[in-house]
């Protein structure tokens, strides 16, 4: 079933999570044993996230440097066509607008298509590291809105030189990311939410929302999404503290705030050990008052690490 249909037929809130390409060289044995740790929650679905390509600087011999690009965490793809048939679930491979022209997007999608792949989360990909502004490949798309046009054409068999009209027999199930607390890069929240509109609008079947560490502003925004007239599914994410240097790591990287109870009860850990229990303890308190408040599900961000999360879905769900 695509998440769609998951969340239709649902009669619980349902329990998802996503994880990371092993970096390259890595075993898939390591995604193995972080998916059956979780297996006895019954996750409905999968993520798997999509990594760009990085530039990386290296010193040559004679001094001079030489400018590369690496995909530290390549194959997101094949990584959930294999889980996908290893533990007969749904899985969901992100696809970036970054790095990508649109006939390389479109072969992505007749890939997933052959693997049996029915669903995406598709994302524009941040800025490369040290620039502050998203450059499109020649040829790709600069904003979420326009690959989910893409897949809603390929949806009815509308290719890039070629509209066949052979509608896929089953369409890709598209969903896409919404902000509690607003992108970055968008001036306020309403020309955000008008953005978040578009992709709507141009297929979009559900929203899951970056992570945050305060309730009131996932309800907030959910408010807004109803007000806008947007009418699919919002599905909370949430990121398990698990370190001490998530208290300034996670605000500086996703531009979130931590809510003051939360930074105190951080800066009275002294291992890391200890700032993951206090994660544990207020992500469990988040996912109560989330699911008692009727959300379709919550979607857990493991960054590969799913012990926690094991602990967070035991104690909430
Ligand atoms: P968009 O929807 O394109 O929006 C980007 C910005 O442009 C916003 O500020 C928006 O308001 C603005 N905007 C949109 N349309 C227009 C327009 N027509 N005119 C002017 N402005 C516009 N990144 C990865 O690299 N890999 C991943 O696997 C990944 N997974 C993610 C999963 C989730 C659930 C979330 C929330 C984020 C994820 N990201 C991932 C990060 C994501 O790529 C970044 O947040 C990125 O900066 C924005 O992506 P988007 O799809 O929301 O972009």
């Amino acid at each position: 079933m695509t998440v769609a249909e998951l969340i239709k037929s649902a009669t619980r809130p349902l329990f998802t999570f996503e994880l990371l390409p092993p970096l390259k060289g890595h075993s898939i044995d390591r995604v193995y044993r972080a998916i059956e740790r979780l297996l006895e929650y019954e996750p409905a679905y999968i993520n798997f996230t999509s990594h760009a390509n990085e530039v990386v600087y290296t010193e040559r011999e004679d001094g001079l440097s030489e400018k590369k690009l690496i995909r530290k965490r390549p194959g997101t793809i094949p990584l959930a066509a294999a889980v996908k048939y290893r533990y007969n679930i749904t899985v969901v491979p992100h696809l970036l607008c970054g790095g990508f022209t649109r006939e390389e997007t479109e072969n992505a999608l007749i890939e997933m298509n052959f693997l049996g792949i029915h669903d995406v989360l598709a994302l524009r990909g941040d800025p490369p590291k040290g620039s502050r502004k998203f450059i499109p490949e020649k040829g790709g798309h600069s904003y979420t809105s326009e690959l989910v046009e893409q897949i809603a054409a390929i949806n009815r068999g509308d290719y890039l030189y070629e509209l066949t009209g052979k509608q896929l027999t089953e369409p890709f199930c598209v969903g896409v990311a919404g902000y509690p607390e607003k992108h970055i890069e968008a001036p306020n929240m309403a020309t955000d939410i008008e953005h978040l509109k578009r992709k709507v609008e141009a297929g979009a079947s559900y929203i899951v929302t970056q992570m945050f560490f305060d309730n009131e502003k996932f309800f907030r925004f959910r408010e807004m999404v109803a007000e806008a007239g947007i009418d699919v599914p919002v599905i909370p994410g949430l990121k398990p503290v698990s370190a001490m240097s998530d208290l300034n790591l996670l605000p500086q990287t996703f531009h979130i705030d931590m809510p003051e109870e939360l930074v105190q009860e951080l800066q009275k850990c002294s291992s890391d050990e200890q700032a993951r229990e206090t994660g544990i303890e207020w992500a469990v308190m988040q996912s109560r008052d989330l699911i008692s408040a009727g959300v379709p599900g919550i979607h857990y961000y493991t960054l590969g690490r799913s012990d926690n999360v094991a602990r967070i879905v035991k104690g909430s769900f």
